[in-house]
């Protein structure tokens, strides 16, 4: 949600009943405090902040957290043994996003409170061992008993339904919010996801880090880089720098990265972060009544 989930988008998910998440990943320090700072201002409602734990200046925006008094810490991307106890010792709430069974077992032994298990269908960064979120939650509730927040392919009631029939406690979504009027992403970005049909995505950049993006020209220069067996460092070189922001905050559709999970391919219109969850209440009750019937 780089790029998407700024204060605008965190408070009116929490004001909406949701838990609202701040995407730090895109944010320098000062910014992050700028918009945690915001969203308090916005909501009396819990909220959190996602910090990928690779990014470059993880103290600044660990010690932010701490001192803007944030209560829930979502952490990915790196080992959660690194900073859960600092986090926890702190009064703090952290849930670490993983991929597979094996780090399902690390995050309870490094003590994190919950984890999230997101599946192959996610949009950006995803997992190498491609386990779709269908078989990823049986997996991960047979090794771990850690709550489970189910990520990857959620874009309605009937599948919060699904995934908590599997085990999950609850689901984390991404792109039917990056779509949202408060998404902090350019029209053209949310417009292009209104657009997409099935097949529109696909797991791309294995070789440096795996990351579900839209088929646009730049995908298809890497792809065609991949089939010539690129290196790494030259597929790197394509890549370049700040490709995400060029295309998800800036706009570009052609030569920016383009992160959005398979899911976007139900998402056909634009509309309030209120709205979207108001749907997906309504419609996951209705499931679970129409279960009730059968
Ligand atoms: P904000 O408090 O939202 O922004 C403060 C700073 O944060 C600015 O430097 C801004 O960049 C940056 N920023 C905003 N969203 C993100 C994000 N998701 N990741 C990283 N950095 C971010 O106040 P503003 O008055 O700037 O914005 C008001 C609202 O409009 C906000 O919700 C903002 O996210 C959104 N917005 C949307 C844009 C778009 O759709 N293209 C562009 C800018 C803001 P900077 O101002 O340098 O772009
Ligand atoms: P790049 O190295 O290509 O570019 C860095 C981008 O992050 C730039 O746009 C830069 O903004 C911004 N940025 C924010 N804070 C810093 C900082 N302290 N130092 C340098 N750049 C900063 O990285 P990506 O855009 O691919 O990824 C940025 C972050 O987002 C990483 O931490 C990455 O792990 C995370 N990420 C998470 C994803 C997910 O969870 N799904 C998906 C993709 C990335 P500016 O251009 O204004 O300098």
């Amino acid at each position: 949600m780089i790029w998407c989930s700024g204060w605008e988008l965190a408070s009116a998910v929490s004001n909406a009943g949701g838990l609202g998440l701040i995407g730090a990943g895109s944010m320098y320090p000062e910014v992050l405090k700028t918009h945690i700072r915001n969203c308090k201002k916005a909501t009396d409602k819990p909220f959190g902040v996602n910090v990928p734990l690779l990014y470059p200046n993880i103290e600044e925006h660990m010690n932010i957290i701490v001192e803007e008094g944030v209560k829930i810490v979502f952490t990915s991307a790196g080992n959660p043994a690194k900073w859960t106890s600092f986090l926890k010792d702190k009064g703090i709430t952290v849930v670490h996003v993983i991929a597979n069974t094996k780090f399902a077992i690390k995050c309870q032994e490094a003590g994190v409170d919950a984890i999230v298990a997101e599946g192959f269908e996610a949009g950006g960064h995803n997992g190498r061992e491609e386990t779709t979120t269908l078989c990823l939650i049986p997996s991960i509730r047979e090794v771990c008993n850690l709550p489970i927040i189910a990520a990857g392919g959620i874009g309605s009631g009937k599948a919060i339904a699904a995934v908590m029939a599997l085990g999950a406690e609850g689901a984390q979504i991404g792109s039917l919010f990056a779509a949202s009027i408060e998404s902090s992403a350019h029209e053209n970005f949310k417009n292009k996801i209104t657009s997409l049909k099935d097949g529109d995505t696909e797991l791309s950049l294995k070789q440096l880090t795996p990351v579900r993006l839209i088929k646009n020209e730049f995908y298809q220069k890497i792809k065609i880089a991949e089939n010539n067996c690129a290196t790494s460092e030259e597929l790197q070189e394509i890549l370049g720098r700040a490709r995400a922001k060029k295309g998800m905050f800036e706009g570009d559709m052609v030569e920016g990265e383009l992160e959005i999970g398979q899911i976007a391919a139900t998402i056909h219109t634009i509309r309030s972060a209120k709205d979207i969850l108001q749907d997906l209440v309504t419609d996951y009750n209705s499931t679970l009544n129409n279960f009730i019937k059968f």
